[in-house]
């Protein structure tokens, strides 16, 4: 089906600057070289550990941070460098649902005016038309109108997300980037929200951008999952490959520690501890990522960076164990 999203080689440096004259001593890779496409009306799971990078490539594909190099395009218009005062054509198309529903909420405006927030600024509706809008918003999260006026902190977790929801839905998006959107909820509502999501998005035909740490709730909600590792994807697949088929070394440690009683899993991958701590994206080890903590680690992965192979059609995997040489041998 069609592209949605194009994103190749995306790189997201940020400067570190250090002692009295502010002097520029490094700098943070964010994000360091990826590439991946959205279908239309797919849902994409990025997953990875807090720090790899994935907030920081759903906030980059959306424009809200400026980008360091690589090419983002929505909908075939690229936009990875257009400046900001020209994308504001472009901001209906693309919206975000954010994981903290309580910060990014305006706690002095109500219900209403939340929601409506983007039809001022988008839209030239009427009061009423604006007023049915809402409402009709309110509807499809699943929000009592009659609570229209009322103010953020009246509201529940879970409500504050639906909040959100309706928000992100006002302006008819066709792409959203759902970043860790029920990490702040009761486990006992999230359910609720991703259920929510996936009505949302069969009905108005979404793409979304599933942003998570949590392996079990991306199997859940992806068509297809990319796994980041210290600001770069190294692995992606559909659902099934990636869940019953890992191939990244990384991939399956993550999988190995789904604490989750997962029969599947369980049997088709020794539990695998990874040693030592995520290196810091500021200095991160030569060739391979994954080589200072890999249980696979070979000669060629401390100085080479691994290409991506495609080891099954629509399933890559950046790791030297893939390469021609290494696959003979190992027959
Ligand atoms: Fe491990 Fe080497 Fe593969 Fe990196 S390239 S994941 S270090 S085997
Ligand atoms: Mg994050």
């Amino acid at each position: 089906s069609k592209i949605l999203v194009e994103v190749r080689d995306l790189k997201m440096h940020f400067p570190i600057h250090a002692g009295v004259l502010k002097k520029r001593v490094g700098e943070v890779k964010a994000v360091d070289g990826i590439s991946f496409d959205i279908y239309e009306g797919e849902t994409l799971g990025l997953v990875g550990e807090s720090g790899c990078g994935k907030s920081t490539v759903g906030r980059a594909i959306l424009r809200l941070y400026d980008i360091t190099e690589g090419s983002v395009k929505i909908d075939g218009i690229e936009i990875g460098h257009t400046p900001q005062s020209e994308l504001r054509t472009m901001r209906p198309t693309m919206q975000m649902v954010f994981q903290d529903p309580q910060a990014s909420l305006n706690p002095r405006m109500s219900v209403s005016a939340i929601i409506g927030e983007p039809l001022d600024e988008h839209t030239k509706m009427s009061k009423i038309e604006k007023r049915a809008k809402v409402m009709d918003l309110m509807d499809q999260v699943g929000l009592n109108r009659d609570f229209a006026n009322r103010y953020p902190h009246e509201f529940s977790g879970g409500q504050r997300q639906r909040i959100g929801i309706a928000r992100a839905l006002a302006l008819n998006p066709k792409f959203i980037v759902c970043d860790e959107p029920i990490a702040a909820l009761d486990v006992s509502i999230q359910a609720q929200v991703v259920n929510l999501l996936e009505d949302l998005q069969a009905e108005h035909g979404l793409t979304y951008l599933f942003i998570s740490h949590d392996l079990s709730m991306v199997r859940h909600i992806a068509d297809r999952v990319a796994v980041m590792y210290l600001g770069r994807v190294v692995e992606l697949a559909s659902r099934e490959q990636l869940y019953e088929a890992p191939k990244h070394p990384y991939t399956q440690a993550l999988l190995s520690a789904v604490p989750e009683p997962d029969p599947w899993i369980e049997d088709k991958i020794e539990r695998v501890i990874l040693q030592g701590d995520v290196p810091s994206p500021a200095n991160p080890p030569k060739g391979c990522n994954f080589c200072t903590r890999c249980p696979q680690v070979m000669e060629i992965c401390k100085t080479d960076e691994p290409p991506t192979f495609e080891i099954a059609p629509g399933h890559v995997t950046a790791c030297h164990l893939y390469s021609a040489t290494n696959t003979e041998s190992a027959s």
